[in-house]
């Protein structure tokens, strides 16, 4: 079949963007042809139509971000390939180039993002030994780099800080691509992105400085040039903005595994309350993202806790300055991202109508800062008046959103632009003066001055009147009951009106883009200004939450913890009478076995002592009457089984592989909170297994640890070692039926309840009574009890004798 010049156009573009859809600018509509049509029309429930035999299915231009942002959550991307000359006077065909290549991690417009969200695209090496990652949000511009020796640990940062795309060295492929879910997108790297040659001047353009070697990026340079490449190229500029890269999982932060976020319930998953929820009461989408950093990045520094614990105090005894604040906060926009716009020239009005409104509340918020000595080092706020002065001055009260019309700049901004305005607008009024001067003039009063497309504006004179036409009118048309004219004056008029709508255009448009080169030359002001106003939010957020749920500032010791009426800060909120417990630890009584039975409350417990650990390092106030706290340097949950479909492997594995990774990487400073670990084996092998790991940690690792658990018989761990505590959660019998106190004292469970508890849950009488009775049978004939305790006697008086516990390859 012979093809048509555009669709050779069309098969040419394609032919070099085939990993993505290709939306093919067509008059008013992106089209996408043959496969790419196919999977445009059912993924958006478009029809499907056929041009020249070929499918064919299109989306409006100025619907394209609805339907992008669709396509790019499913995981596709796009190429975009626009119009790049002017249809009206291009020479046969228009030009047609891709002009973007969408994709999950390299969104910059607002209509595509998720504000309370950083989208993260990261880029994946492999050297020597080593992974290095590189990462960015390119719709802020911040960045980071790492580098780690193990893959698990890699995959688990990369959930943790919730990539939306990874691109890989291809080597990794296998090991990457069943590790993760479908939401995130992995892409290969290819051979350009990973090109030795200039990577240090890539990523000195990127980051538009002169040399990269105070950046310190060592071994991610190849990680982080891949990223900056890859970047280019989809945004389909040479010139990208990104900010120097922070070294992520430094000694600074205390490093979150993505099981633990899971476990301790940090970020939001299946809709259910989160530690985010509870705490997030910011009022920008800037401090929504910060906030989500600060959780998942607990500080290790004790000075920078304080200085953002003191900064919430202030806050929280200061009500009128909070409230303030808060008030002011919510007129504060997305200043990062619309930044991160105006450098790619994709900035809107709205934008710019954005930032002069967070300017013009940033003197307001400095001037209540001054009023509190806890905010002096951030009171002294750049408010970038002279910007603040300039948009004002230049941008309506109101502007419309579209350029070019001449409703975005002020009237006296610019005395070309009034000029053309007052033409373009007025013309309807001149041309009534004509038209009432002629009625004058000619005595006809019925004369009508008229637009048609063929020859522009007439006269209309009916014919009665004819004879009264003065002889300059020019005769254009005859209709049934009058003729028309033109004169002079009319058809200059009529150019004058036509010519002064496109410079219209033009100027406004030209100032409207010297407004956003005048808004980015203050990027940097403006850059710090919103780091201020971002952490501002967040430290009134956690300052509204301790004020609405009652929290007390935490303080920290060398080694030692004390909790007093501790609570669990998300089931709190969802429980009437949530009891709270105490727990008190120190470097030599370190480790507490939880015994209870089932749905007393061990398992909030254990959660509830890392998630006050998590908070404290965050810089907010928990949920207690009083929180002393070591200063861990990592948080371990390891709670229940769990399925573990991606990975395709059994759940006992995965939980011995989890167990493992706590034992590899806790430290004496670490904190350690286990719950039903040994639970997917069988219970012989479940119990020694979760009697050895405890012995491990106790003894080899020394750190804080609390087991939950209803194998009984690690209690006995207490009279072996000195620092193990026996703790238990209590019930009260009531007749056959047990009442949960959720109170955690010292001792020992008596009983497991299991069958009290199965009643509760509501299994019908009659199997609870049987099961009562098979209960004594089975208690009586097998002493079940009796056997497991000899078991962990025997393995007692082993471990007695040998007076060495077992090390760490005996045990893994
Ligand atoms: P376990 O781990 O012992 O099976 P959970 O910790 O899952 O028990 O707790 C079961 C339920 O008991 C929780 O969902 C919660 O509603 C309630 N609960 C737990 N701890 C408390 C508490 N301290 N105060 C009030 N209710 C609690």
């Amino acid at each position: 079949m012979k093809l048509t010049p555009m669709m050779e156009q069309y098969m040419k573009i394609k032919s070099k963007h085939k990993d993505a859809i290709l939306l093919f600018r067509l008059g008013d509509f992106y089209e996408a042809f043959f496969d790419d049509a196919k999977i445009v029309s059912e993924k958006l429930d478009i029809v499907l139509t056929q041009r020249q035999g070929a499918p064919m299915a299109g989306v409006p231009y100025h619907a394209l971000n609805t339907y992008l942002k669709r396509l790019v959550q499913l995981g596709y991307k796009v190429a975009i390939c626009d119009q790049v000359e002017d249809p009206a006077t291009a020479k046969g065909l228009v030009r047609r180039e891709v002009t973007r290549i969408v994709t999950p991690g390299t969104l910059l417009e607002e209509e595509l993002l998720e504000g309370s969200l950083n989208n993260y695209l990261v880029a994946v090496c492999k050297q020597d030994d080593r992974y290095t990652v590189a990462g960015a949000d390119v719709s802020t511009g911040e960045t980071f780099w790492t580098s780690l020796n193990d893959l698990d640990e890699l995959c688990d940062l990369l959930k943790s800080i919730g990539a939306s795309q990874i691109l890989y060295e291809p080597s990794l492929k296998g090991q990457l691509e069943d590790r993760f879910t479908n939401n995130i997108v992995l892409e290969p790297l290819q051979d350009w992105h990973l090109n030795r040659a200039n990577i240090d001047q890539d990523i000195a353009q990127a980051l538009n400085v002169a040399i990269v070697d105070h950046l310190e990026l060592s071994e991610g340079r190849l990680a982080f040039a891949a990223l900056v490449r890859y970047i280019r190229y989809t945004l389909m500029s040479e010139q990208i903005f990104l900010k120097p890269p922070r070294l992520l999982r430094s000694d600074d932060y205390v490093f979150l595994d993505a099981s633990t976020i899971e476990q301790l319930g940090l970020l939001m998953k299946n809709g259910q309350t989160s530690l985010f929820d509870v705490l997030n009461f910011t009022r920008t989408s800037m401090g929504a993202r910060l906030l989500k950093q600060w959780l998942l990045q607990p500080l290790r520094d004790r000075g920078k806790i304080e200085w953002r614990l003191n900064k919430v105090e202030a806050l929280v005894k200061d009500q009128l300055l909070h409230n303030e604040l808060t008030e002011y906060l919510a007129a504060v926009k997305d200043l990062q991202r619309i930044l991160g716009r105006l450098e790619y020239n994709k900035a809107t009005v709205k934008d710019l109508v954005h930032i002069r409104s967070t300017l013009s509340v940033c003197p307001a918020i400095k001037m209540a800062m001054q009023t509190n000595e806890a905010f002096d080092d951030m009171s002294n706020l750049d408010c970038i008046e002279d910007l603040h002065d300039e948009l004002n001055r230049a941008l309506q009260e109101e502007p419309s959103m579209n350029v070019g019309e001449g409703n975005v700049i002020k009237v006296g901004y610019d005395a070309e632009l009034d000029e053309l305005r007052n033409l373009v607008f007025n013309a309807e009024d001149f041309l009534k003066q004509i038209e009432q001067r002629e009625k004058m003039r000619t005595g006809i009063s019925n004369l009508r001055i008229g637009y048609n497309e063929v020859f522009g504006y007439y006269i209309e004179i009916t014919k009665s009147n004819l004879s009264r036409v003065p002889k300059e009118y020019i005769r254009k048309q005859t209709l049934v009951n009058s003729e028309r004219f033109i004169t002079e004056e009319l058809k200059q008029l009529e150019e004058k009106i036509i010519t002064a709508k496109e410079k219209l255009e033009k100027r406004e448009k030209e100032l409207f883009n010297d407004l956003c080169s005048k808004v980015r030359k203050n990027s940097t002001r403006l850059a710090k200004l919103a780091d201020v106003l971002s952490t501002l939010d967040v430290l009134c957020s956690l300052a509204t939450a301790a004020v609405r749920h009652n929290y007390v500032r935490p303080s920290f010791s060398d080694g030692e913890l004390v909790l007093k009426n501790s609570r669990h800060p998300i089931v709190e909120t969802k429980v009437e009478g949530f009891v709270p417990n105490d727990l008190t630890l120190d470097e030599k009584n370190s480790f507490v076995v939880l015994t209870g039975p089932n749905m007393s409350g061990k398992s909030t417990f254990v959660r509830q002592i890392g998630l006050i650990a998590v908070m404290a390092q965050m810089g907010s106030f928990v949920p207690a009457e009083q929180a002393i706290l070591p200063i861990f340097d990592r948080i371990f949950a390891k709670m229940g089984v769990r399925d573990d479909v991606v990975a395709g492997r059994s759940t006992f594995l995965t939980e011995m592989n989890e167990v493992a990774k706590i034992v590899y990487h806790a430290t004496k400073d670490s904190l350690v909170l286990l719950d039903e670990v040994g639970r997917g084996t069988s219970t012989f092998d479940g119990i020694s297994i979760a009697w050895a790991v405890s012995e491990y940690i106790h003894n080899k690792i020394s750190c804080k640890c609390v087991f939950a658990t209803h194998f009984t018989e690690l209690t006995e761990l207490a009279n072996l070692y000195e620092g193990v505590l026996n703790k238990t959660v209590q019930v009260a019998e009531e007749g056959s039926t047990i009442v949960f106190l959720h109170k955690v004292v010292d001792g020992v469970a008596d009983k497991v309840y299991g069958i009290e508890v199965a009643q509760i849950a509501g299994l019908p009488r009659e199997i609870v009574d049987r099961a009562r009775e098979v209960l004594e049978t089975i208690s009586e004939k097998s002493e079940l009890e009796n056997r497991l305790r000899v078991v962990s006697t025997e393995r007692l008086k082993k471990i007695k004798r040998r007076k060495v516990h077992p090390d760490q390859s005996t045990l893994w």
